[in-house]
């Protein structure tokens, strides 16, 4: 059952060879059990979750049942959910329980799913290798002294150890697609405005998109058909006609035009990285694909203005913690004044201070055009680079990260050196548009490498087809991890 795709579950679960609590119940033991070792989990919370899937089965029971009604899916701690602790893996929110839902949240209930627990991340979404969590550092299953990647790491963890069949995810600057690379698993960023961002916890408003981490491309074709949806109360979800995702999953790759961009494949990528991912474009032109060289000459300048654009918005997203409406608030305090700086200074990690600070830096007035106006405009270039690329290929394909998994501590001391870990994720947000991972092959250490494939907007469809496809061709995706291989 730890195997099973989700469209096997369903099958099952319809067919009443098992219930929704049994299967519940199994990966709910399997958490409970990994927890103390890898650190997915911030919340368990078993009885809330096993009255949710009675509830399925009763609904099952009744013949109205969904493509997700009965399973289990993990959600990252930055998405709200009613009467759960919602942490954002932060000291700030240690002591909030939602009361709402977030409408991805809403979405998944409607479906019918079961939300097994909440899953550990860096500190308000900003990190790439989950050591920025209040809660502490997840641990790679692949290897208990790297880490999982970041910020959606406790998720692409507990998919990776089969802790559950399936994980929700943020992804800012990469925080789906290079935790999912890290621990071999499958994640996708869709198109920004095609989730909505209600109820998931701010980092960067313009760049922030929720989206699924599971085992396979055909999985995630399921999960993000319960997530895609146009919410009046996100200002930037879009209103789209319905799209089933998983409409185009077994079609041919046939002359598809993929385009490598010559910056993702120079300085800076890991041999071993390489080569998994050259192997895996062979593999795309075996089944079909036209192998075409594009450019995406500004590559090198996305970090640099992600490191502006990103900080802005944070601080003042952030702005609201202030210990007086909700989260932490310091135990002694003079004055209304004092009371706001011993909180926030208590309240938020290192990181998200150095965040608030750039970001207030380059808003402030005097700096405003040099730093910010400067980042957008460079944020436009890169997304006609993108645009430039698309008119020669259909999807591109590349390396998630220029690296497998790091040690843990390699490069908690040395932000600039965290911040490059996105080098080729980070354009994707600036663009807006969606990229997915896909395991790949091993690098160093046998530990798992991603294969990034970018679309362009509203390419979710023909993304998933082209990593179908693959994945039917390779097996990469259905290796796991050897201590989580128990039943
Ligand atoms: N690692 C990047 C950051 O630290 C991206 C994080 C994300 O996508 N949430 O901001």
């Amino acid at each position: 059952m730890i195997n099973a795709s989700l469209t096997e579950l369903a099958a099952a679960l319809a067919g009443k060879k098992i219930s929704s609590a049994e299967l519940t119940g199994l990966f709910l033991e399997r958490a409970q059990a990994a927890n103390p070792r890898l650190n997915c989990f911030i919340t368990l919370d078993p009885e809330r979750t096993l009255a949710q899937a009675r509830a399925a089965d009763a609904r099952l029971a009744a013949g109205k049942g969904a493509p997700l009604t009965g399973i289990p899916v993990a959600h990252k701690d930055i998405f709200c959910a009613s009467g759960w602790l919602t942490t954002c893996g932060s000291r700030m929110l240690s002591n909030f329980v939602s009361p709402y839902d977030a409408h991805v949240i809403e979405r998944f209930n409607a479906a019918g799913a079961v939300i097994l627990g909440k899953t550990n991340m860096d500190e308000f979404a900003m990190g790439s290798s989950n050591e920025n969590s209040y809660y502490g550092p997840v641990r790679n299953p692949w290897d208990a002294g790297a880490v999982p990647g970041g910020s959606s790491g406790g998720s692409a963890a507990a998919v990776a150890a089969r802790l559950t069949p399936a994980a929700t995810g943020t992804d800012t600057g990469g925080s789906i697609r290079q935790p999912a690379a890290l621990c071999g698993v499958s994640g996708i960023k869709p198109t920004y405005g095609l989730v909505s961002r209600y109820g998931m916890i701010a980092y960067a408003s313009s760049l922030d998109q929720g989206g699924p981490i599971a085992r396979s491309a055909a999985d995630l074709a399921v999960l993000l058909n319960a997530m895609v949806g146009f919410d009046a109360r996100d200002s930037t979800s879009l209103e789209r006609a319905p799209e089933d995702c998983t409409r185009a999953l077994e079609h041919s790759l046939d002359g598809l035009r993929i385009g490598l961009p010559r910056e993702f494949f120079g300085e800076g990528l890991s041999a071993d990285v390489a080569r998994a991912v050259d192997e895996a474009i062979a593999s795309l032109r075996t089944l079909g694909c036209r192998v075409v060289e594009v450019s995406l000459p500004n590559t090198r300048l996305s970090i640099p203005a992600y490191y502006v654009l990103a900080p802005a918005e944070a601080s003042s997203n952030l702005a609201r913690y202030d210990g007086v409406r909700y989260g932490y608030r310091t135990a002694q305090y003079d004055d209304l004044l004092d009371m706001y700086m011993k909180s926030r200074a208590e309240g938020f990690g290192a990181e998200v201070r150095r965040r608030i600070l750039m970001g207030t830096y380059v808003l402030s007035h005097g700096y405003y055009d040099a730093y910010y106006l400067q980042a957008q405009k460079i944020r436009r270039l890169i997304a006609r680079d993108f645009a430039a690329a698309f008119e020669r290929c259909d999807l591109i394909a590349g390396p998630t990260s220029p690296s497998v998994a790091f040690n843990l501590g390699a490069r908690a001391q040395d932000p600039v050196q965290m911040y490059l870990s996105d080098i080729y994720t980070i354009g994707v947000n600036l663009a807006g548009l969606p990229g997915l991972s896909i395991p790949c092959g091993f690098g160093e250490g046998g530990r798992p490498v991603g294969l990034q494939l970018i679309g362009n907007y509203f390419g979710e469809s023909r993304m998933l087809n082209a990593a179908h496809r693959y994945q039917q061709a390779t097996d990469w995706h259905l290796r796991q991890p050897d201590g989580e291989a128990r039943p």
